[in-house]
């Protein structure tokens, strides 16, 4: 028998289903899911806009972020959008193209604390890690204290 055999055996299969999916779009009444006439002319334009698609991208866009801004899911469409990385969708206020920057950002932080974690690891001081990386000593300590490693484990500075 296999170690995910009794897995299967003790939690209801909807359970396992559950955590074993991708988190899904959120559930729930969403604004999105009616049309707004105060905001799109037809209900077209509404599921274009919202289909990353909008018929006319200055008006589409800046209303369906202002319907998300009401949206009583907003939080869960928020880290659906994070989660799933959809790549096509209008979601939670924002657009692909804004999504993706916020991405490449979240990498990059990322990456820059993977590097202060091994530097600091081998006793690296702080300003030295800073000048490593190219950024501010602010940024590092603010980095060590996300990675666990408060003030009092500190290398000192250079
Ligand atoms: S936050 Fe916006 S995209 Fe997400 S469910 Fe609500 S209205 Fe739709």
């Amino acid at each position: 028998m296999e170690p995910h055999d009794e897995i299967e055996n003790v939690l209801q299969p909807d359970a396992l289903l559950w955590a074993m999916e991708p988190l899904g779009p959120p559930l729930g009444e969403a604004a999105c899911s009616s049309w707004d006439s105060r905001r799109f002319p037809t209900p077209q334009e509404q599921q274009a806009a919202f289909d990353g698609e909008p018929t006319v991208p200055e008006r589409g866009i800046p209303q369906a972020r202002a319907m998300c801004r009401t949206c009583p899911l907003l939080e869960s469409c928020r880290r659906y959008a994070q989660d799933s990385r959809d790549e096509h969708a209008f979601l939670a206020g924002a657009t692909v193209d804004e999504r993706r920057k916020k991405w490449r950002k979240t990498g990059e932080i990322a990456k820059r604390r993977r590097r202060v974690a091994e530097l600091h690891a081998l006793h690296v001081p702080t300003a030295t890690i800073a000048q490593l990386l190219q950024c501010g000593e602010s940024s590092i300590r603010s980095d060590l204290r996300k990675l666990g490693k408060g003030r009092s484990h500190l290398p000192p500075t250079a």
